[in-house]
């Protein structure tokens, strides 16, 4: 099992300004920072990162959405990180996340859910070297 997974913070919360807050709660819940950085997407690689929802209806608002601002990336260390992450951002939709859970707090809806988080650990090593040379992760 891998101990490592990867998240970006969403431009609907840099824009309402939750970056503080959403970083804060990582920290207190015991995930170490291997990488971070803000950067922005462009319309191109928003659409190479989701490339596997592509055949998805919402495909073409989720790739305009993720390059309409600027973006957190992270790369976030704890035992379990993957599943310890899914828990703690809660449902895609935020009307279902469970109560105290970072979409549940500050998403606006189920395609502006505030962050993101990798569903294998197959993933996060593809999505954190996506964003972060070797020489970027601590
Ligand atoms: P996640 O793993 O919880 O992020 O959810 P998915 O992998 O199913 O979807 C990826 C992302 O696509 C979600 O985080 C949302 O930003 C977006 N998304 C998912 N479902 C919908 C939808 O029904 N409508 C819109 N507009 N966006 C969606």
């Amino acid at each position: 099992m891998s101990n490592r997974t990867f998240t970006m913070i969403k431009p609907d919360a840099m824009k309402n300004g939750h970056a503080g807050a959403i970083i804060d709660r990582f920290i207190k819940e015991g995930f170490r920072i291997v990488a971070l950085k803000q950067t922005k997407l462009s319309e191109e690689k928003a659409g190479e990162f989701y490339a596997v929802h592509r055949e998805r209806p919402f495909y073409g608002e989720l790739v305009e959405f993720m390059s309409s601002g600027v973006i957190v990336a992270a790369i976030l260390e704890k035992e379990n990180a993957v599943a310890a992450f899914r828990e703690l951002i809660g449902a895609t939709n935020p009307a279902q996340a469970a109560e105290g859970t970072i979409r549940k707090l500050y998403a606006t809806s189920i395609g502006e859910n505030a962050v993101h988080g990798s569903d294998s650990d197959e993933n996060a090593k593809i999505e954190g070297s996506f964003f972060f040379s070797g020489l970027e992760q601590f």
